[in-house]
C-alpha cells in the first residue's frame, strides 16, 4: 500500500475512535493517524508528525467539527502532565467508552460473543439469575461516581528541580525543588499545585512538605547524576477515618533537621498519624527501596469499607479509590453467590481486602498473594474485624494453588484479582483441573482479561456478565468484575 501522507503535511481527519491510550483514532485516504486530543466524531485539522508503514502520528491545528461530548479540561495542567487522558470528554462519554473498550477487547481478543453487540445500546439489560443461556455475555453499563473528583486516597509525587529564568548573583538561573507529575510520556517533572482527581488533603500535605524542604535546603535527587536526597513523596488518607501518612523517599539515610521537619508536619496537620522514611539508593525509576522507618508515630494507619476496617503500612497495595472499590469488592462478593457454607479462594489477595468481604458470607477463605508483607497485614486486617474463616498464605498463586489441590481443598468458588498482565497460565489450568461452580475475575486490563476468559471458556466455563466499575475517572483505566459458571452450573 502507498501510504497518502508525508511528514509536515497537513491534513483534514475524521476521527473513528480513541486508542486505549486515549489518543483519537484518526483516518486520513484510509490510512490511520493517532492524534492526542481529538474525539470520535470529530473533524479536525492536524499536522502529520510521524509517518510509520501502516500507521502515523498528528498534530492537532485545528477543531473543524467538536463532539457533542466534548467539554472543557478542568484542570489548568491538563494538556501536559502524563495523570489524566480523558478530561476533555464528557463523564457520560468516559462512562460508555469505558464499557466499549471492554467490549471489543472481549470480541476482538477473547473471539467471545457480546450480547446486544454491533449497534445495540446493550444498558438496562440484566442476566436475571445469572444464567444467560446463548445470548452472548451481557456486557453492563460502566458503574460511574456520582462525584468523580478528588476520589484518590494515595499521591506518589516525584521530586526535582526546576531552573528559574538568570537573574542578579544566579547567572546561569536559581534551582528551585519542585514536585508533581511527569509530562505526558517522559521523566520531566511538573510543578503542581492542585491534582483535581486527589483527596484534598493530599494536595495540601505535599505543598506543606515541598514548603519545608525547601525552607530547610533539603536537595532535590536528580535521575540523570543521582544525587540530591529526596526523591520521592507519598501520602495516603483514609476516606472514613482522615487519618493520614506521609512517607518520605530519599536517596539517603540521613534527613537534615527531620526534628523540625516531622514538628512542622504535625503542627499544620494534625491528621497525619505516621511519618515514615523509605530509603532507596539505586539509581533506577522503581519507586521504594527496601529499607522502611518509623520517623515518627504509628507504623499504619487506618480506614473502613464497608464496614471492615484495615490496616495499611506504607508498602501495602491498597486500592486508591475507596468509594468504587466498595461498588467494586460488593459486585465481586454477588457474582461469588455465596449462601455461607462455601469454601472460596482469594487468589492475588493483597492485605486481604476481598478476602475478608468475601469470608462474612463463605463458610472459608483461602487467600495467595506474593508479597509476605502484604499477606501479613492481611491476617493482622482478619484480627482486627474478629473474623476468624479467613486464612493467608505468601507465595505465587500459580505455586501455592497447586499445592492446596494436592492437599486436598476443594473451592466452590475461586476469585481471582491479578495485575495488569493477568493471570499466570499455570494458575488457569489449576482453576480447571479443581472444577469451582463458579469464578470471579477482577480484571484491572480488558486485554488480558479477554484473553484469560478464552482459556476459561476453552476449559468448559462460560462467562456470563462483566461489570465495568470507573475506579479511574478522567483516565483511560477500566476495572472489571466478572461472573463465570462451569458449563451445566
Ligand atoms: N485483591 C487485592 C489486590 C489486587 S492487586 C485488592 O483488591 O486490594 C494484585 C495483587 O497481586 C498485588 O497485591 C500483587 O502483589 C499480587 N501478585 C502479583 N503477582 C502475583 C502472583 N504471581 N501470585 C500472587 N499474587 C501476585
Amino acid at each position: 500500500m502507498t501510504v497518502p501522507v508525508t511528514k509536515n503535511d497537513e491534513v483534514v481527519v475524521d476521527i473513528v475512535g480513541l486508542t486505549h491510550e486515549g489518543e483519537g483514532v484518526g483516518r486520513a485516504d484510509g490510512f490511520t493517524l493517532f492524534i492526542q486530543g481529538a474525539l470520535p466524531g470529530e473533524r479536525v485539522r492536524a499536522k502529520v508528525l510521524k509517518v510509520k508503514k501502516t500507521y502515523g502520528y498528528a498534530k492537532m491545528l485545528e477543531l473543524v467539527v467538536a463532539s457533542p461530548d466534548r467539554v472543557d479540561a478542568p484542570c489548568g495542567i491538563f494538556k501536559y502532565c502524563g495523570g489524566c487522558q480523558l478530561q476533555h470528554l464528557s463523564y457520560k462519554g468516559q462512562l460508555e467508552w469505558k464499557r466499549q473498550h471492554v467490549v471489543d477487547n472481549l470480541e476482538r481478543i477473547g473471539k467471545l460473543r457480546v450480547a446486544g453487540a454491533n449497534g445495540a445500546s446493550g444498558d438496562g439489560e440484566s442476566a436475571g439469575d445469572g444464567r444467560n443461556e446463548g445470548q452472548g455475555i451481557v456486557v453492563h453499563p460502566t458503574i460511574g461516581m456520582d462525584e468523580p473528583w478528588r476520589y484518590r486516597n494515595k499521591a506518589s509525587v516525584p521530586i526535582g528541580t526546576a531552573v528559574d529564568a538568570p537573574s542578579v548573583g544566579f547567572p546561569s538561573g536559581k534551582e528551585r525543588l519542585i514536585g508533581g507529575f511527569y509530562a505526558h510520556g517522559s521523566h520531566r517533572i511538573i510543578d503542581m499545585e492542585a491534582c483535581l482527581i486527589q483527596h484534598s488533603d493530599n494536595d495540601d500535605i505535599i505543598g506543606m512538605v515541598k514548603s519545608i524542604a525547601r525552607e530547610l535546603g533539603v536537595s532535590a535527587y536528580n535521575e540523570e547524576t543521582g544525587r540530591g536526597l529526596l526523591r520521592h513523596v507519598m501520602v495516603r488518607v483514609g476516606f472514613v477515618t482522615g487519618e493520614a501518612m506521609v512517607v518520605l523517599i530519599t536517596n539517603g539515610q540521613k534527613v537534615p533537621q527531620v526534628e523540625r521537619w516531622i514538628e512542622r508536619i504535625r503542627e499544620a496537620f494534625p491528621s497525619v498519624k505516621s511519618i515514615v522514611q523509605n530509603v532507596n539508593t539505586r539509581k533506577t525509576n522503581v519507586i521504594f527501596g527496601d529499607e522502611t522507618r518509623v520517623l515518627w508515630g504509628s507504623e499504619v494507619i487506618y480506614d473502613g469499607l464497608d464496614g471492615i476496617r484495615f490496616a495499611i503500612s506504607a508498602r501495602s497495595f491498597y486500592q486508591v479509590n475507596p468509594v468504587q472499590t466498595v461498588e467494586l469488592y460488593r459486585k465481586a462478593v454477588e457474582y461469588a453467590g455465596l449462601t455461607g457454607s462455601e469454601t472460596v479462594i482469594d487468589a492475588y489477595c493483597g492485605i486481604g481486602t476481598i478476602s475478608l468481604f468475601l469470608a462474612r458470607r463463605a463458610g472459608r477463605v483461602y487467600g495467595v498473594e506474593i508479597v509476605p508483607e502484604a499477606i501479613e497485614d492481611a491476617g493482622r486486617n482478619a484480627a482486627l474485624n474478629g473474623i476468624d474463616n479467613a486464612s493467608f498464605e505468601a507465595g505465587a498463586a500459580e505455586v501455592v494453588i497447586p499445592r492446596w489441590r494436592k492437599e486436598g481443598i476443594v473451592p466452590d468458588v475461586i476469585v481471582v484479582d491479578p495485575p495488569r498482565k493477568g493471570c499466570d497460565e499455570a494458575l488457569l489450568e489449576t482453576i480447571l483441573a479443581m472444577k469451582p461452580e463458579r469464578v470471579v475475575y477482577v480484571s484491572c486490563n480488558p486485554s488480558t482479561l479477554a484473553r484469560d476468559l478464552r482459556v476459561l471458556t476453552d476449559g468448559g466455563y462460560r462467562t456470563v456478565e462483566v461489570q465495568p466499575v470507573d475506579m479511574f475517572p478522567h483516565t483511560v483505566h477500566v476495572e472489571c468484575v466478572v461472573r463465570i459458571y462451569r458449563e451445566g452450573h
